[in-house]
Order: structure tokens, then sequence, then C-alpha cells
């Protein structure tokens, strides 16, 4: 028994998630626990190494057990080194070097840091609604917005690592909402599930009435079902959802020239009303008649694992 074992593991703002795979795939243990949003990175990394054997020892796995372990973060990893410069929904965990301290305690244990969209992107690609293709496009729509692009069957980082933070790209320059990057007017300021809600509510302390409530926890479930009574508001919301993304959408169709889009993320829930608008925009600014395929992500809650772990055989 050597080297069959991988954990993937996926760490957001809200929950660590832990997998156990076997060399077939198959998840073996699953844990999680919330995460530490008062943890720097020394801290934060000692808790996923306490977890890590933790589930090691409830397994009688040793060291030389393991062909990997797999991070995944929504951080600007810069990949070769493995060091973090920044983590959006994980302020305290930045300027650190995150892959060499875990190896200075793991020895000789293969450890893989790279972002959550790339690991989702990887998910989809060989286990999900992306399986047999040659490119691919993974687009998280979610707290944020960001994607996993997918060329000749391999993950493209770009030169440092973040290839694909395609809700960073600017939709109006300097305008608009600030976003966590520092800039405003980034493609997830206007479409995602963190900055819709700051949408909203400028619309309706500008006098615009709603059925939705001004509250401080106003959220896309309150926009969604808003929308779903006809409310006025909500309608020109998600148009204007729908014309970002499908805005943001057609760019990278542009750059890349890749023709399926594997769409994952809290806000598919919006489904045909969102989705079926981006479609029509999207369609409106393509000129040329060949096909380009929008899909849902099929994986479902253990995605994010699935991708962490994916990534010690790539
Ligand atoms: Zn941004």
């Amino acid at each position: 028994m050597c080297k069959i074992y991988r954990i993937g593991i996926d760490a957001g703002g809200t929950k660590v998630a832990y997998g156990l795979f076997d060399k077939e795939g198959n998840l073996l243990d699953r844990v999680q626990h919330p995460s530490d949003l008062e943890a720097d990175g020394p801290a934060f990394a000692d808790q996923i190494l306490d977890t890590v054997h933790t589930m090691m020892d409830r397994h009688s796995l040793k060291k030389e057990d393991l062909a990997g372990i797999g991070i995944c973060m929504p951080s600007y990893i810069l990949f070769d080194t493995g060091y973090i410069y920044l983590t959006s929904s994980l302020p305290k965990i930045r300027d650190f070097a995150m892959k060499a301290y875990l190896e200075e305690r793991l020895p000789g244990v293969k450890i893989v840091l790279d972002n959550d969209s790339n690991g989702a992107a990887l998910a989809e690609y060989r286990k999900g609604a992306g399986r047999g293709l040659c490119h691919m496009v993974y687009v998280a729509v979610s707290t944020g917005i960001g994607s996993g692009i997918i060329i000749d069957g391999k993950l493209f980082r770009g030169s440092y690592g973040w290839a694909g933070e395609s809700g960073h790209m600017l939709a109006t320059p300097d305008e608009g909402v600030l976003c966590g990057c520092r800039n405003r007017g980034c493609f997830m300021s206007y479409a995602s599930g963190r900055y819709v809600p700051k949408h909203l509510k400028m619309r309706m302390l500008q006098g615009k009435e709603s059925s939705m409530q001004l509250i401080e926890n106003l959220s896309c479930e309150d926009l969604l079902q808003a929308y779903q009574e006809n409310d006025e508001l909500a309608i020109e919301m998600v148009e204007s959802m729908a014309h970002y993304l499908a805005v943001c959408l057609y760019n990278c169709y542009m750059l890349l020239n890749i023709n399926v889009f594997v769409f994952g993320g809290g806000l598919t829930n919006f489904g045909e009303a969102l989705f079926g608008r981006v479609r029509k925009e999207f369609d409106k600014y393509d000129q040329i008649p060949l096909p380009v395929e929008f899909r849902f992500a099929e994986l479902k809650k253990d995605f994010g694992i699935i991708g962490a772990a994916e990534l010690v055989i790539e």
C-alpha cells in the first residue's frame, strides 16, 4: 500500500471540507468544519494539518500512503510556489507561503494549492458536464464570479496562476460598486451574490418600489422570489445581471474561442430566469452561426473536494 490515497480540501469563506479518496476516486471519508475567519495564514494551515492528521489516523494511513493533498481556496495564488497573495472571503489569509508551510510539516507529501474555480473546472471536466471535451470554460456564478479554463484537456493558469478571473474583468472601469479586488465596475459587481443586493438597495433608496424589503441581509434568494412574483425591480435586476453576464461570456468567447461554457455556483438556481436571458443576450452579440453550448454543472455538493483531489493527479 503506497501512494494511493488522495485528500482533497475545499477551503472557502464559510467552511473547510475534506475528502479522502482512493485510487479509483471513490470518496471514503468526508469531514468539514466552519472556516475560522480570525485565523491568519499559519493558523489556518495548522487547522488543516490537524484535521488531515485526524483523518489519516482514523484510516490508519501513513504519509507514504498518500499520493498527495490538493487544496482549493478563493485566493490569488502564485501557482508554481503556492504563495497566496490575497483571499477574497478570508482577508487575513494573504502574503503567505502556504504550500511551503505545509510541505515543511508534511515532508515527502505532494501538496497542490490552486484557486477554487480551477478546482471546480477540473472536477466538471473530468467527472461532470465537461467529460470528453477538448476545451471548456467553467464559470462559477456564486457569491462572486470566477472561471476555470481547460485547453486541450488541461487547466490553463496563465503566467502566474489566475487566468480565468473573468469576474474581475472590468465592465465599467472606475464606475459602479467597489469590488473586493479594490476596483470599481468589475463584471462580478453586477451579477454575483455579494454585490447584486447592493444594487437592489441603491435602487430602493432612490425610491424604486418593490415587494422586497430594504433589509441588511437582503439576498439573491429574496431577489429570485420577488422575480417569480413579477416584481418590477426584481425583473429589472435579473435583466441587468443577464446583460453583464452575457457580455462577460461573449468577451471570453472572443478571446478564447472555446464553445462550451459550464455554469456552477449558487446562482444557477435562477435557472432559465437568468440563464435563458443570458442565452438570448449572448446570441444577440454573436454574429457567427456556429454552436456555443451553455451547460449546467453536474456534480453536486462535493465538487470542491473532488476538484481539489483531482489536482493531485494533474
Ligand atoms: Zn473585482
